[in-house]
């Protein structure tokens, strides 16, 4: 009798790992067919763990800035941008904070009424822009040309948003469109950054963070996101090089802690070529927070630069349990085989980095090795507005520039899961429901027919990096 259970039982977990193992043998047989689309196809079908790294302002598409920022006439926003430089200034003033030879800079209707008359001639409504006007206002927060990189997007793209990020209500309908979008594609966690300060009413009057909050709150419980069945907690970041930044760190700690139902960590974000950044910086600061305040988790940027230095290590000792981006970990051996195997999780933006001149091609990323040495690693689409790109196009590269097995996809999708800041039940109840999903989409996908079936949204950077989706 025992015999012939466990004969059952070899048979029954046989016939398990043998719908994984003909999987496998599929996918290997889809990337040989050498059917990019089809490939392309089935990675957005596939359902997906979680985007552990994203901000909110930068994951916004050009039209959904256009369109939403239009429908805030609704509450009272009107915005103005810029048009023409007719040299109103005769200084050059301060180019960072106040740019003033900058195109299509976004402002409200109450900044523009501060301005004097040689100054508001160069603004034009933002809903009376000619079609060209349009399509070039688009193209200015958009990384889409071969010459930009980093300096158009650390220095314009930002500043151009102006006035946009200040908007709460805009702010959470970019969200919620997120939210929707991502989950088309079978995602099922996000975690962005989202900065509740610095928000205005259309006087220019402050709105409060708490204000801001339960704008959040009461949007992410309307019926079209809770359709979505999507989880999503919001970290909180800090520029990294700001004078300000220990005191937005220590503030930013402590509005997480008083709203946990939304915001589980916080972040230091910003370029790390200004050495005023540099991780070592937070270190005091980090540590006084953690005296008094619990349970606020940190997933802190780290190694996203060209040279080899400490950052990692470094951002490691702050007390990050993830790394983001981590590049240049790949210049200290000695670390990465002390992140073999975990804790730590490096989050892994294949598209931003290209695009940001980080690697020149994708022979140069470290991710594969980081992977294949067990070092746990997630894709994620860090600020997918501005590379007109998604969570299938992460996967898509990584697939096809680095020949991922079936197991290795599931396996990204499994750690974006595992190394979320959400409570360990939620945790569990994704994962579980993560593994119902693919196991269904593996029978749906082996049983044949079923690629032509599956309707893709491809956007800019798949369209032209890959020539995918009939290129426009
Ligand atoms: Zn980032």
């Amino acid at each position: 009798m025992i015999r012939l259970l466990i004969a059952i039982l070899f048979t029954l977990l046989g016939q398990v790992s043998f719908a994984g193992d003909e999987m496998s043998q599929w996918f290997e047989q889809l990337k040989r067919n050498g059917d990019v689309d089809d490939l392309y196809k089935v990675l957005y079908a596939m359902p997906k763990g979680g985007d552990l790294h994203s901000h909110s302002s930068g994951s916004v598409f050009a039209e959904w800035w256009y369109e939403l920022a239009l429908a805030q006439e609704e509450n009272g926003y009107t915005y103005y941008t810029k048009t023409r430089i007719s040299n109103c200034r005769g200084y050059g003033g301060n180019e960072f904070d106040d740019p003033y030879l900058m195109y299509f800079i976004n402002i409200q209707e109450s900044n523009w009424k501060r301005l004097n008359k040689c100054e508001q001639g160069e603004y034009k409504r933002l809903s009376g822009l000619t079609e060209v006007e349009k399509v070039a206002w688009q193209n200015s927060i958009r990384l889409d040309k071969p010459y930009e990189g980093r300096n158009e997007f650390f220095q314009t793209h930002w500043q151009r948003l102006g006035d946009l990020v200040r908007n709460p209500y805009l702010a959470t309908e970019a969200v919620a469109r997120n939210i929707k979008a991502f989950s088309a594609e079978g995602v099922m966690y996000m975690e962005p950054d989202f900065n509740p300060y610095g928000a205005v009413h259309p006087d220019g009057s402050r709105i409060s963070p708490e204000e801001v909050a339960d704008i959040l709150r009461v949007r992410l419980k309307q019926k079209d996101i809770m359709e979505t069945g999507m989880e999503i907690r919001f970290q909180l970041a800090a520029l990294r090089f700001l004078p300000t930044a220990l005191k937005d760190l220590k503030r930013n700690y402590e509005f997480a802690a008083g709203n946990r139902d939304l915001w589980v960590a916080v972040d230091l974000v910003g370029r790390e070529d200004d050495g005023k950044g540099y991780p070592g910086r937070f270190l005091q600061t980090f540590r006084e927070l953690r005296r008094q305040i619990h349970g606020i988790r940190l997933s802190i940027h780290g190694g996203e630069v060209d040279e080899p230095n400490r950052h990692v290590r470094d951002t490691l000792i702050l007390g990050a349990e993830r790394i983001g981006h981590g590049i240049n970990l790949i210049s200290d051996p000695d670390l990465m085989l002390l992140m073999r195997g975990g804790p730590y999780l490096v989050e892994i933006n294949l598209v931003s980095n290209l695009l940001m001149k980080y690697v020149d091609d994708y022979s140069q990323h470290p991710f594969p090795e980081y992977l294949r040495l067990g070092i746990p690693v997630a894709l994620s689409t860090d600020d997918r507005g501005m590379w007109d790109s998604t969570m299938t196009d992460e996967f898509f590269v990584a697939v096809k520039e680095f020949n991922l097995s079936w197991g290795e996809v599931k396996q990204l999708s499994r750690d974006s899961l595992k190394f979320s800041f959400v409570d360990e039940n939620i945790k569990q109840e994704m994962l579980d429901l993560y593994e119902k999903r693919i196991a269904a989409f593996e029978r749906k996908m082996i049983r044949g027919n079923e690629i032509r079936k599956i309707k893709t949204e491809c956007r800019g950077f798949i369209r032209k990096q890959y020539h995918l989706c009939g290129k426009k």
